[in-house]
């Protein structure tokens, strides 16, 4: 062997093995890792789902190479060995650890948020209405409808809060209800809740939407309660799609009242300035 040979032959002694067969250019990075396997049909064993770009070797365990040319390629985890490239074989240790690590978390916590789904069914089973208190739209009660979420049941003096908020929300302290005076007079303001909208027939065939307010004075011995009849306010009639959206709101309006049929109930007359107090529960 002559001497130019030999100056020629010992960097290719060096060549790294993955650019020895074309694989790329080195130095060469570890980019990816996943496992993969195949399985013909549900109970036929599990194999390799790969195949090694360097020895053509089935492998489960793939190693995802980029060399520094840009070049992509996949191999086992012992042709990484092979090559002597220790960094190359220490990052694809790494990258493989990390990997499984990562999934055995998501495991681990798709496992908890699945018992923590079966333990929340029984829980709303044993808690009949727990779900529907709930919902009630209170701070406290979306809090700890997400608790119930993530860990599957709420203590009992979280179920008893509930209720409790709940019940505030939709059921105020019963009253004695009792039926009151229409204030029968001139333009007043009017604030009460929506009990019934109607479309009505109005002039030449015209439909006409109606609403049904009821408005509680709350006095020291019980809750006077009276009704009025009229017109939905255009402010208002424009708001919300749908007649059914208006009702349970709260709305205020300025109106005179005129005597309906009886003292509790009065007709209101071109309401103007309504506004809704309060948004429309379901
Ligand atoms: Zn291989």
């Amino acid at each position: 062997m002559d001497y130019a040979m030999m100056v020629h032959m010992s960097p290719t002694d060096r060549i790294h093995p993955f650019e020895k067969v074309g694989l790329g250019k080195a130095p060469f990075r570890v980019v990816g890792f996943s496992v993969q396997k195949y399985q013909a049909c549900y109970g036929a064993p599990v194999q390799p789902g790969s195949s090694c770009d360097f020895c053509g070797t089935s492998i489960m365990n793939v190693f995802s190479i980029q060399g520094a040319d840009g070049s992509r390629f996949k191999v086992g985890i012992d042709c990484v060995k092979k090559t002597y490239d220790k960094a190359l074989h220490k990052e694809a240790l790494a990258s493989a650890r990390e990997v499984k690590r990562k999934a055995r978390t998501e495991a681990r916590e798709a496992s908890r948020a699945e018992s923590a789904k079966t333990r929340r069914e029984a829980f709303v089973q044993a808690n009949p209405g727990i779900e529907v208190a709930l919902a009630c739209g209170h701070e406290i009660t979306n809090d700890l409808a997400s608790k119930l979420d993530i860990y599957g049941s709420l203590s009992t003096s979280q179920v008893e809060l509930a209720f409790r908020l709940h019940s505030q929300t939709y059921c105020p302290a019963k009253r004695p209800e009792v039926n009151g005076k229409a204030p029968i007079g001139p333009r007043q303001t009017i604030r009460g809740r929506i009990i019934s909208v109607r479309l009505h027939d109005g002039y030449m065939g015209t439909k006409q939407l109606r609403m049904t307010v009821k408005v509680v004075e709350q006095k020291d011995d019980a809750d006077y309660v009276w009704l009025c009849w009229g017109t939905v306010p255009r402010e208002i009639a424009g708001h919300i799609p749908g007649q059914d959206d208006l009702r349970n709101a709260v709305v205020e309006f300025t109106a005179s009242l005129e005597a309906g049929r009886e003292p509790h109930f009065g007709l209101f007359k071109r309401p103007t300035k309504a506004r809704i107090v309060d948004g429309v529960q379901q």
